[in-house]
């Protein structure tokens, strides 16, 4: 079973409730696919034992044999190519955009001249580890990178589908949160009780909904702000899986990178009965 946590905004407790349901669990692989900060390696200190480059094709234009039709512009769903057509005295060029490029490979792949080869950028990296009896994977995004999907989709080739894998997607409801999420067959959504926190999961609720990716909802810091998300979750039927309460001592483990559930025993169960609770909402979805 592939179960991601995500939250429609940061800092709700996204990697705490991943991390900690990791550590109840036998038998866990947990996907970091937060990639352009990537945090569970400090709760979880894992050794590293694999690290490889990860790259995504860029086109690379021949200009001898282009002769500027514009067909590379054309099928370029995200902008990354401009074409300067000639205007009789001057050769026109091809412009290519690295940084809004996907690496999809359409351009290459449809240009009439056979002008354009792929050449590898890097991305980030990838590690793999253990730690804990967990088998851990995560993608770092290079500074300054923004094309943090093909990362993600690196990470998650790594998926070992004999092990209940958890991932800790990125936050928000963009692409990055889709790249990451799609696979899973259980999503949970982290929230807390705040305007914000309401806000926020609407906005995740909408995407998860379109995706059609079954969910729950773990609300931490369940004992402040209002009761909103509550009846939000209850009004659209949303399972409420589980709640943290503020808790000054858990706060203090989070500022040391210390897990919760490793100096507060107690929350192993609350996290093995989240998990129980996902696998039976999933057998009723399946029936
Ligand atoms: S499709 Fe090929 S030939 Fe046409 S402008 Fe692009 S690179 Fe040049
Ligand atoms: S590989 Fe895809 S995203 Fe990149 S320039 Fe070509 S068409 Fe655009």
């Amino acid at each position: 079973m592939i179960i991601s946590v995500a939250s429609g905004k940061g800092g709700t407790g996204k990697t705490t409730i991943a991390v900690n349901l990791a550590l109840s669990l036998r038998n866990v692989q947990l996907l970091d696919c937060d990639v352009e900060e990537p945090n569970a390696h400090i709760f979880l200190k894992p050794e590293i034992k694999e690290t490889f480059s990860a790259f995504i094709p860029i086109p690379e234009v021949d200009s001898e044999k282009c002769n500027t039709c514009g067909k590379c512009r054309e099928v370029c769903a995200y902008h990354a190519i401009a074409v300067i057509p000639s205007n009789g005295e001057t050769k026109g060029s091809v412009l290519v955009f690295p940084h809004l490029c996907h690496g999809c490979g359409a351009c290459s792949l449809l240009c009439p001249q056979k002008a354009i080869k792929e050449v590898h950028k890097e991305i980030g990296i990838v590690e793999i580890g253990t730690a804990k009896g967990i088998q851990f994977v995560h993608g770092k995004l290079n500074v300054g990178e923004v094309m943090s999907p093909p990362l993600i989709r690196q990470v998650e080739d790594r998926i070992d589908p004999t092990k209940t894998v958890i991932i800790d997607a990125p936050p928000g409801t963009s692409c990055p949160v889709i790249a990451a999420v799609k696979k899973s067959d259980y999503c949970i959504l982290v929230t807390e009780p705040t305007p914000f926190g309401l806000n926020d999961l609407v906005l995740a609720v909408e995407v998860l909904r379109k995706i059609r990716i079954p969910f729950g909802v773990v609300i931490n810091r369940s004992d402040i702000g209002d009761d909103k998300v509550d009846k939000y979750c209850q009004g659209n039927k949303i399972p409420i899986l589980l709640r943290i309460p503020f808790d000054k001592g858990i706060a203090l483990l989070y500022s040391r990178g210390i897990p919760l559930v490793q100096e507060k025993v107690e929350y192993k169960d609350k996290f093995r009965k989240l998990f129980d609770c996902i696998n039976k909402l999933s057998v009723l979805k399946a029936k």
